[in-house]
This record gives C-alpha cells, structure tokens and sequence, in this order.
C-alpha cells in the first residue's frame, strides 16, 4: 500500500513526524546567529548523548565518511593497527585500513560470535616497543548481530598506553550505552540514519584529548574530512563547509525526543525489543544467527531462516505487508535476513513484525510451529516490564 512501508532494517531506521517537519523548513545560512543557536544546542545534546565532555563533531557524510575521518585523522602511513574482525562492517575497516597504506592486523572472530577480549590483550602485550597506533572494533556488528565488549576492550587498549581506541558505535550509539568518558574511548564514530530516528547524512565523530595529540602528528592526507577544522568551527557553533542544514534542523528535534525519553528508558526499551525479538523467532522454531544471548545486539536480530529461503520471505513481508526486513550481506546472502530494532521502533512495530512473520512462514512451507507462538512469547516479554 502506498506510503504504508515499514522499515525494519538496520538503517536507514524509520524517522519521527516531527523530525520530518523540521526537515521541511527553510533553509538558513551556516554562517547566521540562528543556525549557531541551533548548532550550538546539537552539539550540547550530542555530547550527553555520548556521555562525554570530549568534542563530538558533526559531519555531512554516510558513516563510512566517519569511519574515513576517524583514520585519515589520527594515523599516519605505515602505521601499525589492529583490526578485530567478526563482521561485514569490520572488514571494511580492515578494507578501509589497506586502502590507507596502513599495516593492519586482523584479530577475528568467526561471524556470529562476539570476540575475544583476551586475544585483543595479549596481541597489545606483545607489543613491548608500542608500535600499534590504534585498535579498531566495531561495537554493534551489524552483519551478524553481534555486539562486542567494549569496554573489557577499552580497558586493554589503556593498558598499552599508546594505542588509540576507534570505535565504530554506528549501531550501538542511541541503543546501548557507549559511557565515552568512564570507558575512556578515544574516537567514536556513528550516523544519523542508525540510532538518531533521522534519514542518512550526517555523521559524528567524538575525539578524546589523547587523540588530538596523535592528530598533531598524523600524515595521511585530508581535507574534506580534517577534523581539525571542524573543532575550531564548532566552537563558533558552525562548521567549516556547508553542512545538510535541513537535517541538522531534524537533529536538533530527534535529540529533544531522546531527552525527554531519556537514556536509561532509551538502552531499556532496545533491550526488551531485543529479547522480545529473539523469543518469538525460537518460539517460530527458526534460529538464532547470534545463538548466545549475552552478545545480542540491541540494535538487530540476524535469524537463520533455513528451511525458508530467506529472500522469498523478504520479499513476501515486503508484498504482503509493506515490512522491510534487512539481508544477509556477503557470505550470509540467502540465508539470513536481518530484523532491525534500532532507533525509532515501538512494541507495536516488533508485534507487527512478528505476527506479519508468523502469518507468511506456513505459506513458505514451515509450519512446525504452534500458530501464535510467535507473538505469544513476545508479549511475554514485551508486557513483563
Ligand atoms: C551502517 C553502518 C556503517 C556505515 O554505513 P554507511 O552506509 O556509510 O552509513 C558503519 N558501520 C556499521 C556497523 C554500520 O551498521
């Protein structure tokens, strides 16, 4: 049905009316007293929702675009780093790092499984003469979901003392707390169409003080992307170029609803989508991608639809009921699809999910299930709080 679609992937996430209406005012100029105001009460909010007194600077870019700052920044060619690597968005850090000339080092994990905070230790152990620069780790992987230990990370990565963290935080920032400064989080990189109830287009990155030093002296090149100057135009409460100001307008109404929700009932309200989520799809007797509940992203449920051709059951919730659900991605194309609980999704949208799923799967031939299972066992979950 027309304008009925329901997005229920892992971004771009489905955005409030009254973010939409912000975006459909007059433009401004960046360089006006009133956008400042705007800018200069964004970039306040920004950093509450980033739990961090560090700057956390606005940029026009996809999150890739964050992911490029948060290197072309802080390193320099050569440079050694650590990859840990479990996921589709990992490697293409890893990719990202190649591409760069730097000497990247994957630490892995096998898809679907959260990785191991002591390989990340003793890899930083070994290194006696403190040649690695950076440890990079995609927190919420959004190809598996799978979300990783951060902050037992974190804390390895202090032990060496060199070594900066960069953290892509794209699905984790507004549905899992990410405690910048109590983990002590060097660059955390996100964007707006994830966990900001906004469309794609902007992108943040937060940087700690140690990582402004590890700037002074960083090489690769830059200039769009130069946070540099994005810190001294913030404190003007503008930015260096011209930004999307319509959604920066959206941004400023998204992050007054996350107020006003605030950050505990925001991380509470994921979790229970989470379990809600991952209830019903065993109860429908199909499998968990992420079989261990302790590393479940909050943002994403990857389910094994196998006896069900995952494609043909994405494509019926999208034909029969206007419901967007995400793919596998490289090797998990065609054998998962992705239900995406990130941002802007109420209990109403998970029990739509859920009884829209429950409705097609007898059709796609699995039926060893007890009609209403589904959407049993996520109200269980869903009215227990
Ligand atoms: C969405 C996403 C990105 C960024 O993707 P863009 O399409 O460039 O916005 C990066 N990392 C993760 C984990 C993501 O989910």
């Amino acid at each position: 049905m027309k304008d009925k679609l329901m997005l229920m992937i892992p971004g771009p996430t489905p955005v409030p009316e009254s973010v939409l209406s912000a975006l459909g005012r007059h433009p401004m100029g960046h360089r006006s007293a009133d956008f400042s105001k705007i800018m200069a009460q964004v970039l306040t909010d920004l950093k509450w929702l980033h739990q961090t007194t560090n700057d956390v600077l606005v940029l026009t870019a996809s999150g890739t675009g964050t992911m490029e700052a948060s290197i072309v920044n802080f390193l320099s060619p050569g440079d050694r780093v650590l990859v840990c690597c479990n996921g589709k968005f990992a490697e293409r850090w890893a990719d990202m790092c190649d591409a760069f000339g730097l000497a990247a080092e994957r630490i892995s994990a096998p898809w679907g499984k959260a990785l191991d905070p002591e390989a990340v230790r003793a890899a930083l152990e070994a290194d006696t003469t403190k040649q690695i620069k950076a440890v990079i780790i995609t927190h919420s992987e959004t190809s598996t979901g799978v979300i990783n230990d951060l902050e037992s990370i974190s804390r390895h990565i202090k032990a060496h003392g060199t070594a900066l963290s960069v953290v892509d935080a794209v699905t984790s920032l507004g549905a899992a707390s990410v405690p910048i400064d109590e983990w002590e989080l060097d660059v955390v990189a996100s964007a707006s169409q994830k966990g900001y109830m906004m469309p794609p287009g902007l992108g943040f990155v937060s940087v700690s003080a140690k990582a402004w030093d590890a700037y002074k002296v960083a090489k690769l090149p830059k200039f769009y992307l130069d946070l540099g100057k994005y810190r001294a135009e913030a404190i003007q409460n503008t930015t260096p170029f011209t930004p999307a100001i319509n959604l920066v307008f959206g941004l400023q109404v998204a992050l007054e609803m996350m107020k006003q929700e605030g950050l505990e009932a925001i991380f509470a309200r994921h979790h229970r989508h989470k379990i809600a989520t991952r209830a019903a799809i065993r109860a429908l007797g199909l499998s968990l991608y992420a079989q261990d509940d302790a590393v479940a992203s909050p943002a994403i449920t990857a389910v094994v639809t196998a006896p069900v051709e995952a494609e043909k059951l994405r494509s019926y919730l999208r034909q029969r009921f206007d419901i967007a659900l995400a793919g596998g991605q490289d090797e998990l194309e065609g054998k998962i699809v992705r239900i995406g609980h990130l941002g802007f999704v109420c209990d109403r949208d998970i029990l739509t999910a859920i009884s829209a799923l429950e409705a097609v799967l007898p059709e796609l031939g699995h039926t060893a299930f007890t009609p209403g299972a589904g959407v049993s066992a996520a109200c269980k979950v869903l009215t227990a709080s």
